[in-house]
């Protein structure tokens, strides 16, 4: 009898990949050799029949706080950090498909030369066809962030889980950089993430997850694979949860 594999645990995910995930060591710019490998592990995934959704950020390139920190307009400066996402896309998309996947970036600017207006019918209609969808720009809107982009568009194609990939290995009870004594938590309610002001991710993006109980696997993304295990269900990262998730 053929031996069952072991089935994904999700079937739909949003990738939420911040700027500095795409920069590698030098934590601006975009490193190909770092990106290549993301596309490999995406590819990965996508192979066991996962459907992939990717949000990037910007940070790598520009951060609309620290533009207007420097005394230029907010609403600005936060343009030019969605237009950031942008070009992020454009090369994790061309890494993709070097590894011969079918990509389409959408953004939420309309840009219609370089990608795809965002649609939503439509982005789900790439995913359905097994094709890898890069949400850039964005919301679109002014003082949000990518991470409550990537809350906003798992609810709207309705995914299994958030992936929010970090530099750390999932959500701690302190700083691990100022405690060394910090504990990594393998689960944490939405709630106390919020109560206890948690640097998960911004307070916007949380509440969005936890309203649409979506929930959010924290993870170390310098580790390659990590991306399948978490897909997988292995116990890696921080599991950010409501009531529902048990
Ligand atoms: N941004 C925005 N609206 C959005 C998403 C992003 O104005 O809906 C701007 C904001 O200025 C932000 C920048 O784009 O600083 C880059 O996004 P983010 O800081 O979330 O990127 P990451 O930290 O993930 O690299």
């Amino acid at each position: 009898m053929e031996e069952q594999r072991p089935q994904p645990r999700y079937r739909r995910v949003v990738l939420k990949l911040s700027g500095e995930a795409l920069a590698g060591e030098k934590g601006y710019g975009i490193d190909p050799l770092v990106v290549d490998s993301i596309a490999r592990q995406i590819h990965e995934v996508s192979d066991l029949g996962v459907q992939v959704a990717v949000v990037v950020g910007g940070g790598n390139i520009w951060r609309g706080l620290s533009g207007s920190s420097q005394g230029m307009d907010r609403a600005t400066a936060d343009y030019m950090g969605m237009l950031a996402t942008v070009i992020n896309a454009l090369a994790l998309m061309d890494a993709l498909e070097k590894h011969g996947m079918s990509v389409r970036v959408q953004t939420a600017i309309e840009m219609k030369e370089v990608a795809e207006p965002y649609i939503r019918r439509r982005a789900i209609a790439h995913l359905e066809k097994g094709r890898v969808v890069i949400f850039a720009a964005g919301t679109g809107n002014p003082y949000f962030s990518t991470d409550t982009t990537a809350a906003l568009r798992a609810a709207e194609i309705e995914a299994d889980v958030m992936l929010k990939a970090t530099k750390e290995a999932g959500v701690y009870d302190r700083d691990p950089r100022v405690y060394p004594d910090a504990r990594k938590l393998d689960e944490i309610r939405y709630l106390d993430v919020l109560k206890a002001n948690l640097k998960v991710m911004d307070a916007t993006a949380t509440s969005l997850c936890m309203d649409n109980e979506i929930p959010i696997v924290v993870f170390d993304m310098n580790v390659y694979g990590n991306i399948r295990k978490v897909i997988m269900g292995e116990p890696i990262g921080t599991f950010v949860r409501g009531d529902r998730h048990d």
